[in-house]
């Protein structure tokens, strides 16, 4: 028997991160009916460098979602340094603003519930099933829900990417990611990136008075030393930059939070008919800064594409082919690049030669720059 329409949202959001907040407010915009379920309960913390490539800004003034009132930070500068301390500086073409996401997830989920979507929090989607031309979710045994399109904007490793048998979740990934809040006698123009072996750690300003540090490193030498703490004082601080920050720097939370299994596999952006949205669609390496970006920018051509499938302008079939297709144009060769540029860091000898590239040459560096960004929108 076909669910009565009554029961049906228009669509159905999984994930309240930057990704599944932005197609809320654009969907809700449009007066579609949208409910949005997230795991956590804001606001929280979560690993991530904070920093906001500026090519989002106008589009986020535009929809009433720039978080203005919040103070971002306003950063102009980029500097990278070597594992043993060499250190090369220059201007950001595009620039960014750095905002926490404590505050920034829960400005975009209120943004969102002001144009009527319904924001549910402590809801974890257990799983998500096809069935005709409907969805049904399913969070318990007696709370499913019905919708005409699903976002799947569930981030970089969910139990749904477990649930819907994704490829990418089989392979181990070997990265970790820690994140710190520190206040400090630090540039707020500048958003600093720190080789040392086995990773990359960044640092800029966010709102307040507060810096974020938040660095990706290998499992293996955490595994090998043991804590975190002891990463950080045998292998970090080999590089003088991190020494003086990690023994000069007040850390405002108690611990750092960290997370595992981080993975820059390919994924597919349409999976069993739901729409992939941010990093579940794919995650651009972090040293680009721009993660947050590629998920707001995905974010607005989904939701343009499900308007007009809701509106009766195209079918599924359409939807889904013309989504992937955009996607893969916009987002598949930044991926890549991304990729490729990791290779450069982590180790002395090509993170030396990285430095050596930028004071060398200024305009390859921007080259690359422009190759892992988008343009502004
Ligand atoms: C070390 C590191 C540093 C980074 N630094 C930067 C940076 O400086 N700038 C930048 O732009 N990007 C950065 N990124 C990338 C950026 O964090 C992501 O690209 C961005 O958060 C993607 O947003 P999203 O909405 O796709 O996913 P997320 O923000 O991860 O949100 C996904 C949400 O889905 C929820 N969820 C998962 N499963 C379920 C479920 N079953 N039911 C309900 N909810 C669920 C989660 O709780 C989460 O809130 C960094 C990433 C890492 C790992």
């Amino acid at each position: 028997m076909k669910p009565d329409k009554r029961d049906m949202y228009d669509v159905i959001i999984v994930g309240g991160g930057v990704g599944g907040l932005i197609n809320a407010n654009l969907l809700a915009s449009k007066g579609w009916q949208v409910i949005l379920f997230e795991k956590k309960s804001y606001p929280f913390h979560r690993v991530c460098g904070e920093y906001v490539s500026n090519e989002v800004v106008s589009f986020l003034k535009q929809t009433g979602c720039y978080p203005e009132e919040l103070y971002p930070a306003q950063i102009t500068r980029f500097q990278l340094t070597s594992t043993n301390g060499k250190s090369a500086e220059i201007p950001l073409d595009l620039g960014g603003f750095g905002i926490s996401r404590y505050s920034f997830d829960p400005f975009l989920a209120a943004q969102a519930s002001s144009r009527g979507a319904e924001i549910i929090e402590n809801a974890s989607v257990q799983h998500i099933q096809f069935i005709k031309d409907y969805f049904e979710v399913k969070l318990s045994k007696d709370a499913v829900y019905r919708s005409r399109v699903v976002i799947g904007a569930f981030g970089k490793r969910s139990n749904l990417d477990s649930f819907l048998n994704r490829r990418f979740f089989k392979k181990r990934s070997p990265y970790i990611g820690v994140k710190y809040h520190i206040r400090g006698d630090f540039d707020n123009n500048l958003i600093c990136l720190h080789n040392f072996h086995g990773g990359y750690c960044g640092i800029s300003k966010i709102e307040d008075d507060t810096f974020n540090l938040c660095y990706l490193s290998l499992r293996a030498p955490l595994k090998k030393l043991g804590t975190v703490h002891k990463l950080e004082e045998e292998i970090l601080m080999q590089n003088p930059f991190l020494y003086h920050i990690f023994n000069t720097a007040t850390f405002v939370f108690d611990k750092p939070v960290v997370i595992n299994e981080i993975s820059f596999a390919t994924k597919d952006p349409v999976c069993d008919h739901i729409l992939m949205s941010g990093d579940a669609a794919g995650m651009i390496t972090p040293l680009c800064g721009n993660g947050m970006a590629m998920a707001i920018h995905s974010a607005a051509i989904l939701s343009e594409q499900v308007h007009r499938f809701l509106s009766g302008q195209t079918n599924r079939s359409d939807l889904e082919y013309r989504y992937s297709l955009l996607w893969r144009n916009k987002f598949g060769l930044r991926l890549l690049v991304g990729r490729q540029i990791q290779n450069l860091f982590g180790t002395s000898v090509l993170s030396n030669l990285a430095v050596s590239l930028i004071k060398k040459s200024g305009s390859l560096s921007e080259w690359i720059m422009k190759q892992t960004h988008g343009k502004s929108f």
